[in-house]
């Protein structure tokens, strides 16, 4: 899943990058306001990751901007503003959540989680599909029963084909989902890791829609 990292400072940026990295998230990480909402406008986001305090365009300016233009991607603030007003403020101006720093990072990615879960009608963690359980938190899938390893672009793939049900997802858009600004794209990478998850998880799971790319239907 790809995640836009905004965030001016260098070693909090860098923490978080790699905490989020690490969590098994693509990250992008944009240092100031202008270029957030450049990315913003390009690519789709599963999650904002919103420092306040921002040069050439502010936190709280570009929020209003991205929920004036009608986006509702899940926005997390990340902000040393911590008093109730500018909590407040923050919310009402359209973020789904607000973590004061400095804050834990196995909190953050937390809060992270819980929010795709909620933009994606998720109460809870897991997520069953036929004989399958995904634990997103953990990266692990099993097939009835049975741990099955994926590559993290595999999962990626899964995830991203899991969390949209029913909708058929381009290829283009799976590449979106699967690759950071800094990444060279691989060609044929999506074909060979959906066939690869196939021979894993079974041929019927993710049915080709021709001339469009790929889906998991819905249960
Ligand atoms: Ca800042």
């Amino acid at each position: 899943m790809r995640v836009l990292l905004v965030e001016d400072d260098d070693l909090i940026g860098c923490g978080i990058e790699a905490g989020l990295r690490q969590a098994g998230f693509t990250v992008d990480w944009a240092r100031d306001g202008h270029q957030a909402g450049l990315a913003l406008r390009t690519t789709a986001y599963a999650l904002v990751l919103l420092d306040l305090g921002l040069p050439r365009i502010s936190g709280m300016d570009l929020l209003r901007q991205v929920r004036h233009g009608g986006s509702d991607v899940p926005i997390l603030v990340l902000t040393a503003r911590g008093t109730v007003v500018d909590r407040v403020g923050g919310l009402e101006a359209g973020a789904d959540d607000y973590l004061g720093k400095p804050f834990d990072l196995t909190e953050l990615i937390a809060r992270c989680r819980a929010l795709l879960r909620r933009a994606q009608g998720r109460s809870v963690e897991l997520i069953r599909y036929q004989d399958l359980t995904v634990n997103p938190a953990a990266q692990t899938v099993e097939a009835g029963g049975a741990r099955v390893p994926l590559t993290s672009r595999e999962w990626a793939i899964l995830m991203q084909l899991l969390t949209h049900q029913g909708i058929p997802q381009s290829r283009s858009r799976l590449e979106e989902s699967l690759y950071g600004w800094q990444e060279e794209i691989e060609s044929n990478a999506i074909e060979v890791h959906v066939s690869n998850l196939r021979k894993k998880l079974g041929a019927k799971l993710i049915r080709t829609v021709r001339n469009i790319g790929y889906v998991v239907e819905k249960e």
